[in-house]
């Protein structure tokens, strides 16, 4: 952390000079006060700016002291390039293997929000016309500002078939957030962006039925339900700071693209261990299910059970039919 303090010469009197540097005194040692205080909470502003009473101001050489705040020393030390740094694909993570749970923590408990309108979800990560949605779309206008949603460095901003114009940053805890289907890219591979910071303009480009941001969260090549890390409702929030993600959240087999997944969330890993345990259950078909109906009542999917439990979506269900469902 460092600090400026600007000094507003207003007047000076000589002859209150001892006066004057008591005063001082006094302000530096509530300057070093706040600074301490603002170390311990991540949540301040920017920036302090301090009035001094007026009593004190026809005295005091200092009227005004402003101090601007940055408290990423720590985040901008970790080395972001470090691994599977590439700027020409996509998942540069391919061919690794993934050990789950997966832990991802954040320094703070908000993100800024990708569009300033209300975000309103048109599609969600799941199965989607019998194809995988891996991300969720958020409604937009073409040419509305989109902004990263954390500090990080941009790894990818090119066109990209499917996703048409496309930025992908890299946050300091190793999660990547994919911006696509934009009309214009802001930003170019390598460039540092802070939360908040403009990116590109969201637009209808590659595989795209309207004007959306097609929005995805990846960590190490794996996509995560973007709902299970972050709240997107008008707190800009993360649903924690410590998120364990267990392999559920990274198939969107197991969701639906038209309805919300029940998002329990685990913030140890022995409750993501623990989840993985109840996860497979037995259901008794009974007169008039469906699979649709099974697969809506129980927070799965009919291709999940279908896969599962090795039957056709058009399988004939017997009363006390044994079901395995995993969930
Ligand atoms: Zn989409």
């Amino acid at each position: 952390m460092w600090l400026t303090i600007f000094v507003l010469i207003s007047r000076s009197f000589s002859q209150k000079l001892i006066e004057l540097m008591r005063t001082l005194t006094l302000c530096l040692t509530f300057l070093m006060f706040c600074c301490f205080a603002s170390a311990q909470n991540d949540s301040l502003s920017q920036k302090i700016t301090i009035k001094l009473p007026s009593t004190l101001e026809k005295a005091a050489l200092v009227n005004e002291i402003e101090i601007p705040i940055q408290s990423h020393s720590e985040t901008q030390s970790v080395d972001i390039k470090g691994e599977f740094w590439d700027t020409t694909v996509y998942n540069p993570y391919k061919n690794t293997i993934t050990e789950f749970p997966l832990n991802i923590k954040f320094e703070d408990s908000t993100y800024a929000s990708p569009i300033s309108r209300k975000k309103i979800i048109t599609s969600r990560y799941g199965w989607r016309r019998g194809r995988p949605h891996k991300g969720i779309d958020i409604d937009l206008i073409t040419g509305d500002s989109v902004v990263s949603m954390l500090d990080g460095v941009v790894r990818f901003a090119r066109y990209s078939r499917g996703h048409g114009r496309t930025v992908v940053v890299r946050h300091y805890n190793g999660l990547e957030t994919t911006y696509a289907h934009l009309s214009k890219i802001g930003v170019k591979v390598n460039d540092t962006v802070a939360k908040g910071q403009y990116i590109g303009k969201g637009g209808n480009t590659g595989n795209s039925r309207g004007s959306h941001l097609h929005l995805v969260t990846t960590y190490k090549g794996e996509d995560i339900h973007p709902e299970y890390l972050f709240n997107f409702d008008e707190t800009n929030t993360m649903r924690s700071k410590d998120i364990w993600v267990t392999r559920k959240w990274t198939r969107p087999s197991y969701h639906s693209s038209r309805r919300l997944s029940k998002l329990a969330l685990y913030e140890t890993k022995e409750e993501a261990l623990a989840s993985l345990e109840k996860q497979r259950k037995v259901y008794v078909v009974r007169k008039g299910d469906t699979l649709s109906r099974i697969s809506q009542r129980n927070n799965t999917t009919i291709t999940a059970i279908c896969r599962t439990n090795k039957i056709k979506r058009n399988s004939t269900l017997r009363i006390g039919q044994k079901l395995i469902l995993e969930l």
